[in-house]
């Protein structure tokens, strides 16, 4: 099978800080180019999920793997051979830096660990630099920003740089794409913006996990939800399962 088929599975993965349960035994499947929604109340254990599989935390237990192979706890940069890219909630540029540049360290390993260590990586060689930014042009094409490449980072608004982080993360070509809180603090014509750029993305064959409170978004876009709560799954299934579902209704939806 090719790197793009296979799946990422999470099975009984369990993580505490302190006595807090943040994860306790939680089960997920991400399918290459499926839209997976991940929702839930505040402290529910998005981030937590997030951090594990793109291996900023190690689980207690659980198993995470890629299609037969077990993917270690352990370093982002790791989890950046293996495929998984991800963005912020919070979005983490180097605000000196061009946002050209800022996109460009995506597409180096260094870049998933220290955005500040990748910068002083770059470039190897002449010819690395020229390809890395040609890529980097086209992808700030994708995400519609193509005239602020040479803008410094820290002179974008806060929705701009959501959408430099999405391209950042696209220059590792991931099988894998974990987007945190895509769409907060986004007006509405950007969350359309958002919405064609994740199905853009999804419809190459990559497999996106996306936690996100806008429940509007989430409905509209995915092809599977799995709904937190504690730690926990709560319920799990597609849009329009988990829309009627009771218990979610009345613990998140607010019905
Ligand atoms: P969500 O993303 O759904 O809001 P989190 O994954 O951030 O939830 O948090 C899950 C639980 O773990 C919460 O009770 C939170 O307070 C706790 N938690 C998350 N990260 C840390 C941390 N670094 N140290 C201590 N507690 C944490």
């Amino acid at each position: 099978t090719s790197a793009g088929a296979r799946t990422l599975s999470l099975r009984g993965i369990a993580l505490s800080f302190g006595n807090v349960r943040a994860i306790d035994g939680l089960d997920l499947d991400v399918k290459p180019g499926q839209i997976h929604g991940l929702i839930g109340p505040n402290g529910s254990g998005k981030t937590t999920t997030l951090n594990v599989i793109s291996g900023y935390y190690a689980a207690k237990a659980g198993t995470l793997q890629l299609g037969e192979d077990a993917l270690a706890p352990g370093m982002p940069t790791l989890r950046a051979v293996n495929g998984i890219a991800r963005t912020f909630q919070t979005p983490r540029v180097i605000g000196e830096a061009s946002v050209l540049q800022n996109v460009m360290i995506g597409g180096t390993i260094e870049g998933q660990a220290s955005f500040v260590e990748a910068l002083l990586a770059l470039p190897r060689s002449r010819r690395d630099e020229r390809v890395l930014a040609a890529r980097a042009r086209a992808l700030l094409g994708v995400v519609g920003l193509e005239t602020l490449a040479d803008v410094r980072a820290d002179r974008l608004q806060h929705s701009e740089l959501r959408f430099i982080e999405i391209a950042r993360a696209l220059m590792l070509e991931p099988d894998f794409l974990l987007l945190d809180e895509p769409a907060a603090g986004l007006s509405s014509d950007e969350i359309e913006r958002l919405a064609a750029l994740i199905r853009a993305i999804s419809a190459r064959g990559a497999g996106v996990l996306l936690v996100e409170h806008h429940a509007d978004l989430i409905f509209d876009i995915c092809d599977q939800v799995t709904v937190l709560n504690l730690g926990r799954t709560l319920a799990a299934g597609t849009p329009a399962e988990i829309r009627v579902h009771k218990e979610v209704v009345s613990a998140y939806l607010g019905g």
